[in-house]
């Protein structure tokens, strides 16, 4: 028996990024971390946390250029991306000890995409058992921890 693809990023933005003038990307790296969530910045890319989360930590990595256009990134920040990703990994394992990880990007709005102007890599952290008591409507999820606090501890891991 085959298994639906599980793609827990489809979630992302269902319902308040249509509503939203500005793009969530630039106005996070435009503003304080504390208020755009975001947990680290590098020279073409940066890291913030996902204001609708499958699960606590949840990540997005995204170059500092607006661009929607996937292709199009170049050398420089595709690799600033993927290392980026795998920086947050490490910090997260260091802070929550996630059993395992799901990276994906979501390239139009057909495939689960919320914020199609700037693209942005999902990087999911995963526990055993954690789709056990994962409802399946977005609205009704239930975090252990504040995003303001996971920021703040994540942040932190990074420097560390
Ligand atoms: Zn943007």
């Amino acid at each position: 028996m085959t298994r639906p693809l599980w793609a827990p990023w489809r979630l992302e933005y269902i319902g308040s990024a249509d509503e939203h003038e500005g793009c969530f990307f630039c106005e996070a790296l435009e503003g304080p971390d504390e208020e755009g969530l975001v947990v680290a910045r590098g020279a073409s890319a940066f890291v913030l946390l996902n204001k609708f989360p499958y699960s606590s930590g949840h990540l997005l990595v995204a170059p500092r250029r607006h661009t929607g256009d996937f292709s199009g990134l170049d050398d420089t920040e595709a690799v600033a991306i993927h290392r980026l990703a795998s920086h947050g990994i490490n910090a997260l394992t260091a802070t929550y000890a996630p059993e395992g990880f799901n990276l994906g990007w979501n390239l139009g709005r057909v495939a689960g995409a919320g914020v199609l102007e700037h693209v942005h890599l999902h990087v999911v952290p995963r526990w055993g058992g954690d789709t056990n008591f994962m409802p399946v409507l977005a609205d009704v999820k239930v975090l252990p921890e504040h995003l303001a606090e996971t920021r703040r501890r994540l942040a932190e891991a990074w420097a560390g």
